[in-house]
């Protein structure tokens, strides 16, 4: 007996639905098993200046060593840990780790290396956030002017909260970042009444660089410089868009052409490497 089409489209359907919920609800048990296990690693990337050309910081990228998966990306686990109201445990332990490394990095190497560590929105509205930073500072013994904690427009939904937090961040002596600015869908007029020091220029804006003559690139650092922020690109991965970064004035960059994220060990070797070339 052969089943009419529209069955088996159905059957069909509903396997695929099945699988695919199974496998929702797998990792979802394997994140909050991650969480309790630890297996989670800090990657760094390096921030460099355009005018001395030294390096200024260091941005903590987390990844998830899976068992069996390997290395998964922050990209397919943060909204679902944010889902699962895993983002506070998880974010506060990304950042007691990179306050932790970088006063290694920085005794070890004798400098003054500022990390930047990203702040889901789901954080900044947690009412302990401030408490959490204090003591996560004070345990590590980073200097606050050291920290830099990189927020996204999407974080700013509820302003005057927000704008209220950020002050409150900014009065302890960390830094703050605006994350992928010109991304999102925000009005400008924000900009203004936010306690922030630097604007992180989306890498979508680096794409054409060098092929198009590009006027917002140069717009949003003339933007950023008005407000009194520093600009820094993401993204740049050739010498040319450096060297275009260097022209239009851009303060730092941060990109493949300089290093990808590296583990907390081939950072250490990475800076090695690079200062003995100074
Ligand atoms: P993001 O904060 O904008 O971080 C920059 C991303 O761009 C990183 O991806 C980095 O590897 C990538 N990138 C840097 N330079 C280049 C380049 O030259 N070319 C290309 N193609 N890509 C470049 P990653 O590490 O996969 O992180 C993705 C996003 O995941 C981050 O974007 C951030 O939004 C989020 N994320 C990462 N770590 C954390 C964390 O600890 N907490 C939270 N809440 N989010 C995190
Ligand atoms: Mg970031
Ligand atoms: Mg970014
Ligand atoms: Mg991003």
């Amino acid at each position: 007996h052969v089943p009419p089409v529209n069955d088996i489209r159905v059957m069909v359907y509903n396997s695929k639905l099945l699988t695919e919920s199974n496998e929702k609800r797998d990792i979802e048990l394997e994140l909050h098993h991650a969480v309790i296990a630890e297996q989670f690693e800090v990657f760094y990337q390096p921030q460099l200046s355009l005018i001395s050309g030294k390096h200024i910081g260091m941005e903590a990228l987390i990844r998830w060593n899976h068992p069996t998966k390997g290395i998964i990306s922050p990209l397919k686990f943060i909204q679902l840990a944010e889902e699962l109201h895993l983002i506070n445990q998880i974010g506060l332990w990304v950042l007691k780790k990179a306050c932790t490394q970088t006063v290694e990095i920085n005794e070890l190497f004798g400098l003054d290396l500022r990390v930047s560590v990203n702040l889901s929105s789901v954080q900044l509205q947690h009412p302990r956030l401030l408490q959490d930073i204090k003591e996560i500072l004070k345990e590590t013994g980073l200097e606050p002017r050291l920290l830099d904690l990189e927020i996204t427009e999407g974080s700013l939904f509820n302003f005057e909260k927000s704008s209220q937090i950020l002050e409150d961040i900014k009065n302890l002596g960390i830094h703050i970042s605006l994350d992928d600015f010109g991304a999102g869908y925000s009005s400008l007029s924000y900009l203004k009444k936010l306690s922030i020091h630097r604007l992180k220029i989306d890498r979508i804006f680096l794409l054409n660089i060098p092929k198009e003559e590009d006027t917002l690139m140069t717009s949003i650092v003339t933007l950023g410089h008005n407000l009194n922020l520093k600009v820094l690109a993401e993204g740049a991965e050739t010498l040319e868009q450096v060297n275009f970064l260097k022209t239009i004035q851009c303060d730092e960059v941060q990109g493949y052409y300089f290093s990808k994220p590296l583990p907390y060990s081939e950072f250490t070797a990475y800076l090695d490497k690079y200062l003995n070339i100074d």
